[in-house]
């Protein structure tokens, strides 16, 4: 039996589940249909199982896309206060962590609990271990078959995020969907991901993995300012899941070890006041002990401060403001945050999300081309297209 709805969601997720409130608040039918067995998966991993649900210094600036105007409008008209208030109305206790970012106090169950309430609130149906089979699109209407029947609307809005962590239900399906409707989609790639190191590079690192140091890590115009953790295969860490996101392998990738440090001007004074002490001793003051012991052991030549000259200090603080990192690569969809690339924005009106090529068809969240740094700017995204697009069905 076909049952018919004012609007089709695919996908239970962030924006999915926005959009779909947002609608069945304007009165519309909708139903959303998600494949995994319960909606909001990536949601309730988030933020270490305490979602970092938005940003409060949000702006387009923080995200990634091939035509960086296109996030303006959405953001404009959802932002994080907007979020923020039905938090609170909701009664979630949140707290600030660091630079905007808002983490549940108890439990990222709540942003889900929260979403499903507003959709349940505005009569929105939501059929889970539902997977489509077939989208037709005929007159107007769109009709998917799924395993749970037949469903027909006007509206087919698609909120199948990215590709990242396939275990938690990501697919291409959006991009497959996108392309037949005839949609351009561009490169796809993963985001906020740890880097990798091969070779001598990995083997000079590896024994340190654990250890942790604030760097600033700069590529292709941009810059990081945050902890790297070195791992077993390569590096981690806030700064560099960030950097990751505009680093393509190839690229000239340095990490400053001494950020917002003058590290000639510091190896100098040492030097003064410390004439005896050897390099790796002055270093360990200034970095995790076994780092600058490595550094030592295998790039500048250990010995008591008094005996560098100007020049060889002045090396040593170049390398150790410049580190040129070599990294092999990424450890790929499997840890990656974001999928960056995806559904062409050059198709899709920036106000609503609907495609021009095809009335009543929308695209939302991830499996656009809008990618956001590390913090709670995706979530917001997600929020913000699935509102315009909401607001629009
Ligand atoms: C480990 C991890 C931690 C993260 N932490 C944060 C954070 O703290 N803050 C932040 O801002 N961002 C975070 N992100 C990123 C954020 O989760 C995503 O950007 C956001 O969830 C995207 O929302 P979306 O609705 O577009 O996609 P998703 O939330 O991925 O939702 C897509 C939904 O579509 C479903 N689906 C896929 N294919 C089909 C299909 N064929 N049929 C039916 N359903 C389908 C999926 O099962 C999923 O439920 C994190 C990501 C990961 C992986």
């Amino acid at each position: 039996m076909t049952q018919a709805f004012d609007a089709l969601v695919i996908g239970g997720g962030a924006a999915g589940l926005m959009c779909a409130m947002t609608a069945g608040q304007r009165g519309q039918r909708v139903l959303v249909v998600e494949h995994a067995n319960r909606v909001g998966k990536k949601i309730l991993m988030s933020g270490g199982g305490r979602c970092n649900f938005t940003n409060t210094g949000t702006t387009p600036r923080n995200f990634l896309s091939a035509n960086p105007h296109f996030c303006k409008s959405a953001l404009a008209r959802y932002t994080p206060s907007d979020f923020i208030d039905m938090v609170e109305r909701h009664g979630i206790a949140y707290h600030e962590k660091e630079l905007g970012q808002l983490f549940c106090d108890v439990s990222s169950k709540l942003i889900v609990k929260m979403l499903l309430d507003e959709c349940a609130a505005a009569g929105v149906r939501v059929e889970t271990s539902c997977s489509v089979e077939r989208v037709d699109s005929r007159d107007g209407t769109f009709a998917l078959e799924t395993t749970h029947g037949t469903f027909t609307a006007p509206a087919l809005v698609v909120a199948c995020g990215g590709l990242s962590i396939p275990a938690m239900g990501a697919t291409g399906f959006g991009y497959q969907l996108s392309r037949q409707f005839g949609h351009a989609v561009l490169p796809t790639r993963a985001g906020l991901v740890p880097l990798t190191l091969s070779g001598k590079h990995q083997e000079r690192l590896q024994d340190l993995s654990g250890v942790s140091l604030p760097i600033e890590a700069s590529c292709n115009g941009q810059r990081f300012r945050n902890f790297m953790l070195v791992t077993h295969r390569g590096v981690s860490g806030p700064s560099i899941l960030q950097i990751s996101s505009y680093w393509h392998p190839g690229d000239d990738l340095r990490l400053d070890l001494l950020p917002g440090e003058d590290a000639f001007a510091l190896l100098r004074a040492r030097q003064l006041e410390r004439p005896s002490a050897e390099l790796k001793n002055v270093l360990a003051d200034a970095l995790p002990k076994r780092f600058a012991q490595r550094l030592c052991e295998l790039w500048f030549p250990n010995k008591p401060m008094r005996q560098y000259n100007e020049r060889e200090l002045r090396d040593i603080a170049t390398q150790l403001q410049q580190w040129p990192l070599i990294a092999s690569g990424t450890e790929g969809y499997r840890t990656a945050e974001v999928t960056l690339g995806g559904v062409d924005t050059d198709g899709l009106s920036s106000s609503t999300m609907q495609s021009r090529q095809v009335r009543g068809l929308y695209f939302i969240g991830e499996v656009v081309d809008v990618t956001g740094w590390l913090g709670g700017y995706n979530f917001q995204w997600a929020w913000a297209s699935g509102h315009a697009a909401g607001c629009a069905l």
